[in-house]
């Protein structure tokens, strides 16, 4: 089955046609601002990459324009959108609602979008996205998979705020956490690649890119989570504060008189380690200033890593024990002095860093020493092969209940 794999932000849509039964990847891209001007960027498998300016006006055009590039009788993967059997989307937030992937009817996109309220900047753009899709490929089945779903499986002690209660009850006001189809991902190959059930084992998972999020894992399950009601809770992120006292958005807002919706801003979007540095919200930059005896970006630096200890810490006594530390997403993957610095703080556990595996940028490796009590491991996180998983598992399902149904009806 070939399933198209489609992930929308506000501005932005990234792609990715994939043969669910090889799980190779025939294509992907990226299209850039959509309702500004519009850059193309395809990369058909084993070929160079192309990039090109092209009018995007609304993500109808660039759904438009993805179709056009695949089937391109030069560059293109396919002889036509038909041989498209599927289409996956990224969604955000699925509210209590969604504990696992499913198939977009009208009535769950209808639920979807009564949820716009947790999630104003990320939920419309995903919904905007399978719009234009279901208008330019009306009888190909969707399915959405949501960033909370994972997080499902949370006990109530865990999800739930120190609030009045009818907040939750009114509003749904409680920890939901994100990131959840990476840590899914990333939690089940762990435990392929220790050759264990996931059953079997506690995980730790340090989802750590731009926005980054921890979660425990115990028994397959997640049982905990740094996000909270919005990605904005838990690490100190590239630009997000993270854990504050909520009473820093009021004397903030009174000493420098913002409104709230300019404090939320800050703290959003100019906060995290670009705040604390001033220099940069790319880790990239700071280990480098670090190097030449930038004090600041030493200090957000460490704070990053401080933040990662303490929630990895809370994690494992939540868990009542820990069988793995797994790191993925862009600084998980590739930064080593972070890795090395976190992982510097579990000796207590006996664990033991493998500093000549952790020498290594974007690998599937254990880096932790075959006598470590608790295993590191570093995976490259994939969740458009997550999606694209679900997605075929559901629309398969679909087509034979469906071949039945015709069968029986007969
Ligand atoms: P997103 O949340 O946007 O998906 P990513 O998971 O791609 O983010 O992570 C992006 C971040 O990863 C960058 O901002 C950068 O800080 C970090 N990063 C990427 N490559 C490296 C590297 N080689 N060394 C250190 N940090 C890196």
């Amino acid at each position: 089955m070939k399933v198209l794999v489609i992930n929308c932000g506000s501005s932005s849509l990234k792609y990715q046609v994939i043969d669910s039964d090889t799980e190779h990847v025939l294509a992907k891209g990226l299209c850039e601002r959509i309702g500004i001007d519009g850059k193309m960027t395809y990369q058909p498998a084993g070929k160079d990459k192309i990039k090109y300016d092209s009018p995007m006006p609304a993500h109808r055009q660039a759904v438009e324009l993805v179709l056009k590039q695949l089937t391109d009788p030069e560059t293109g993967v396919l002889s036509s959108v038909d041989e498209i059997d599927a289409v996956g989307h990224r969604m955000v937030h699925g509210g209590e609602k969604f504990a696992c992937s499913t198939l977009l009817t009208d009535e769950v996109l209808k639920t979807v979008e009564s949820f716009n309220d947790l999630a104003p900047l990320h939920n419309p753009p995903t919904l905007v996205g399978v719009e234009a899709c279901k208008e330019l490929m009306p009888s190909v089945p969707m399915v959405g998979v949501f960033d909370t779903a994972f997080h499902q499986t949370m006990p109530p002690e865990a999800y739930i705020y120190g609030l009045p209660y009818e907040y939750y009850e009114k509003y749904g006001v409680r920890r939901y956490g994100f990131h959840g189809t990476s840590h899914r991902y990333v939690s089940r190959r762990a435990a392929d690649i220790l050759g264990k059930k996931p059953e079997d084992l506690k995980i730790v998972v340090c989802h750590l890119g731009n926005g980054s999020s921890i979660s425990a894992v115990d028994g397959g399950k997640c049982v905990e989570t740094s996000m909270g009601l919005t990605p904005l809770e838990g690490l100190i992120m590239g630009t997000r504060s993270g854990d504050i006292d909520p009473t820093c958005i009021e004397f903030i807002a009174h000493k420098e008189n913002l409104s709230l919706e300019e404090v939320m801003n800050i703290v959003n979007k100019k906060s995290g380690v670009l705040g604390i540095s001033g220099i940069s919200s790319d880790f990239r930059d700071l280990d480098e200033a670090a190097k030449n005896g930038n004090a600041r970006a030493t200090l957000a630096l460490k704070s990053f890593c401080h933040s990662v200890v303490k929630y990895i810490g809370s994690f494992v006594a939540v868990m009542n024990g820990v069988d793995a530390i797994v790191f993925t997403a862009g600084i998980g993957e590739n930064d080593d002095i972070i890795r090395s610095a976190i992982i510097d703080h579990f000796g207590y556990l006996n664990t033991k860093l493998d500093p000549a595996a952790n020498q290594m940028h974007g690998e599937e490796r254990i880096i932790s020493t075959p006598d470590s009590a608790v295993s590191v491991i570093c995976i490259p996180t994939n969740e458009e092969l997550a999606i694209c998983r679900d997605t075929a598992e559901i629309v398969t399902k679909k087509l034979v209940e469906d071949a039945v149904k015709e069968v029986l009806s007969k």
